[in-house]
């Protein structure tokens, strides 16, 4: 029986592991392959509700659920942190024990880190525990300058902070907190810069429309606990910060063989495996660029879709037959605007600089899509 090795329970490593567990023939009590997927969390976190938790619209109860849930025919949850990895003959090693497969699909994320000593001054809203401490402040907040701020690049989900900031925005004027500010910063020159140059104006102008002040091109070099410095040569005062922390390649990777020039996991473009064969990296981990030289932003639209394109694959595989499905970087998600909508945005990825990626008008129907897809998510993995 073949062994499938699956690092990482989030939303690539879900993907990944319920695909092959439904295609590869294992029934109750029939299992034909075996799939481990190897989590240090004892809960799943679903992320992209983290901006409807800043402003107290969820609870962790409705975004968190035990990975152990994910569980299906012939799929085990090993519970642990992933000490050291063998790419080249596919091995894991868990509270010291040894994992040995036939095939690996590494879905490990990105390690968040902190820096200028940010954690001491404001909330790093990439985590629950950022997110739920921002909204306790935010409850009680009166009236002054609200910051979010992108602390380095790159990051993951670049439409969050954007996210972030209206659904802020919306809490505020319905609280009627006046004499407050909500100001972005970013070393960023303009929103969602990968989706071309037309998707960006439009975010833009929403966030003018509201209100928010947004200050592209501010790298930060120092914060204390009421002011930010930029390497441009200006300081803003702040009361109350919201950052995205440093996203960096995971330290078990960083000390394996597969970290890449990059300083992201290099694979193939199309079929997501690394330099070692049969092994895989999807999702946040990786480096791709599109056909037209940009960095496909870091999103679990594209986790999702390349966890399937790989399960496929590798059943192939199984079957003696040959993998015949490729990654192709198309998608939509839904950007929270408050007053109750979204904005859609998606398009092809691959065709980023003839505008190929647009920016809907916000909407009901997408805050709609945006909820219908939290709720389906837990629905259907756990
Ligand atoms: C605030 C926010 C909003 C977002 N909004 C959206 C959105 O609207 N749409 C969208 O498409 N994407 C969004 N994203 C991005 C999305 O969440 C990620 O792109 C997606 O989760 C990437 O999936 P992944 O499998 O690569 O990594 P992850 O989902 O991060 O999973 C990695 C898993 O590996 C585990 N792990 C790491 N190291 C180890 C180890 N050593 N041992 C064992 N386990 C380990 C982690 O605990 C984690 O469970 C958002 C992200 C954030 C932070």
């Amino acid at each position: 029986m073949k062994t499938i090795l699956i690092l990482g329970a989030g939303m690539g490593g879900i993907v990944t592991a319920r695909e092959l567990s439904k295609h590869s023939g294992n029934e109750e009590d029939i299992n034909l392959v075996k799939i481990l997927v190897f989590e240090k969390k004892e809960s799943s976190l679903l992320s992209s509700s983290l901006p409807w938790v800043m402003v107290g619209q969820r609870k962790k109860s409705e975004i968190t659920k035990p990975a152990k849930n994910i569980e299906a025919s012939g799929l085990q949850v090993i519970r642990g942190d992933i000490e050291s990895i063998d790419a080249k003959n596919i091995s894991v090693s868990v509270k010291g024990q040894q994992y040995q497969g036939d095939y690996m699909v590494v879905s490990l994320g990105v390690e968040q880190a902190d820096i200028y000593n940010l954690d001491q001054f404001g909330h790093n809203f990439f985590s629950l525990k950022g997110a739920e401490n921002f909204y306790s402040e935010l409850k009680s907040f009166e009236e002054g300058e609200i910051a979010i701020l992108v602390s380095s690049l790159p990051f993951k989900s670049p439409a969050a902070p954007y996210e972030a900031a209206m659904l802020i925005e919306d809490f505020v004027r319905k609280n009627n907190l006046n004499n407050t500010n909500v100001s972005l910063f970013t070393p960023e020159a303009g929103p969602m810069e990968f989706a071309g140059a037309e998707a960006s104006l439009e975010l833009r102008k929403l966030l003018e429309k509201k209100g928010i002040k947004y200050y592209p091109h501010h790298e930060l070099i120092s914060a204390s606990d009421n002011k930010l410095e930029f390497s441009n040569g200006k300081n803003y005062s702040y009361n109350l910060l919201a950052y995205t922390p440093k996203h960096q390649l995971p330290e078990v990777i960083r000390k394996s063989e597969m970290a890449g020039n990059s300083n992201w996991i290099n694979v193939d473009n199309q079929t997501l495996e690394s330099k070692f064969e049969n092994v895989y990296a999807i999702g946040d981990i990786t480096h791709l660029k599109t056909e037209v030289g940009t960095i496909l932003p870091k999103i679990g639209v594209f986790a999702k879709q390349q966890g399937k394109v790989v399960a496929h694959n590798i059943s192939r595989k199984i079957a003696h037959q040959e993998p015949n499905k490729t990654f192709v970087p198309e998608g939509k998600y839904f950007i929270e605007s408050g007053e109750g909508k979204a904005s859609e945005s998606g398009g092809n990825f691959s065709a980023a600089e003839d505008s190929e990626i647009m920016m809907k008008d916000p909407g009901q129907w997408s805050h709609f899509s945006k909820w219908w897809d939290e709720k389906f998510w837990f629905f259907k993995n756990f």
